[in-house]
């Protein structure tokens, strides 16, 4: 069979099985195969390397990935896609698909247990390194659903530890996302701490520019914090309507982010540094002081906050859109200190 980057297989494939694409699901298949090798590049994708894919659809960039990575996990949730996928990735022997919502997997044990089938579970990436592929994973694998992610709080430095006495290898997570939960999962990925040296999606463009929005702009938000707070994002390409079938409504962009192994600002309290963003964005015409004393979330009033701010020498009448990641962890950590 030809790759699905071609129109025509893609086509063929969707009319033999008759598939509706379903808008809950955001289900816009890629066509466009430079837009495939160069998010590949943007990650790195080498042979030493298990990628998990979000969303794999028909199997368009899991062909590709297949071809580049050591091993690929695809996680889809339309079951009325899994009889395509056997089509399409016949032939793809390091290539599981698990059928479910990736919001509700334990993508943390899930890594686990892949680290440990890895040949060699010490080595770091090196996209030169070879594997001996005779080592399959069995496509049927089940994985142990019932273990509970640790909660999530404070667990930067508790994370990077596991990572450590676990020798877990990062694993890279390249997907065209579907769109309406963007967010969740990317937060999902964050917050868990999963231990990926980078993710690379396709998301809205309007997504990927508040992604990488810098204080002060229209664009920097909640969503800004977060990703640079555990990531060095940038964004690859803009990808057109065409290049997709069906085409979205909306032009979308390629986003790469290395995440940082020792990030450059930590809060010693990540759920308040958390609520305290998400307040100073919910409100984001109010001054900082204002939209955080009026949210229930932050457990605060007008005086500990301005009395806060004082301290860190940044003004009363400030809006959380001009400051830095840096000063919302500090202020996080001196409203933290005060609540001692
Ligand atoms: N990777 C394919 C491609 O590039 O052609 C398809 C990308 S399409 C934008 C998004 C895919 O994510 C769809 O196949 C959709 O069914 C799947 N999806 C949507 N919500 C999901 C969820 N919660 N968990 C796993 N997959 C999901």
């Amino acid at each position: 069979m030809n790759k699905l980057t071609d129109p025509k297989t893609t086509l063929a494939v969707i009319s033999r099985y008759n598939f509706d694409f379903r808008k809950k699901f955001g289900q816009n298949f890629l066509i466009d195969e430079g837009v495939i090798l160069r998010s590949l590049d943007a990650a790195s994708v080498g042979k030493g390397d298990v990628v998990f894919e979000i969303g794999p659809g028909i199997g368009t960039l899991t062909q590709y990935l297949s071809d580049a990575a050591y091993h690929v996990v695809s996680i889809e949730i339309d079951k009325k896609l899994i009889p395509i996928l056997e089509e399409t990735l016949q032939g793809y022997d390091n290539v599981d698909v698990i059928n479910d919502d990736v919001l509700k997997v334990d993508l943390l044990s899930l890594a686990r247990k892949y680290n440990a089938g890895r040949p060699d579970n010490s080595m770091r990436n090196n996209d030169s390194t070879q594997y001996d592929d005779s080592r399959r994973y069995d496509s049927s694998t089940q994985y142990d659903d019932s273990t509970q992610y640790d909660d999530p709080g404070d667990t930067q430095a508790a994370a990077r530890a596991e990572l450590h006495r676990d020798s877990l290898h990062p694993l890279k997570i390249v997907a065209n996302l579907p769109y309406y939960i963007t967010t969740p999962i990317l937060m999902n990925l964050f917050r868990r701490h999963v231990p990926a040296q980078s993710i690379t999606v396709m998301v809205q463009k309007e997504v990927a520019d508040r992604m990488t929005a810098q204080p002060g702009g229209k664009d920097y938000g909640s969503l800004s914090v977060a990703v640079q707070y555990y990531s060095a994002p940038r964004i690859v390409e803009t990808v057109p309507p065409s290049s997709f079938i069906p085409h979205p409504k909306v032009t979308s962009a390629v986003v790469t982010m290395d995440l940082y192994e020792t990030p450059p600002v930590t809060a010693k309290n990540e759920d308040l540094f958390d609520a305290i963003v998400r307040a100073a964005f919910e409100q984001r015409r109010k001054t900082l002081v204002n939209a955080l004393s009026s949210n229930s979330s932050v457990p605060f009033g007008k005086e500990e906050i301005t009395n806060a701010l004082s301290r860190l020498g940044i003004s009363a009448s400030i809006r959380g859109e001009k400051l830095s990641i840096s000063e919302f962890a500090a202020l996080s950590d001196v409203l933290t200190l005060l609540s001692a």
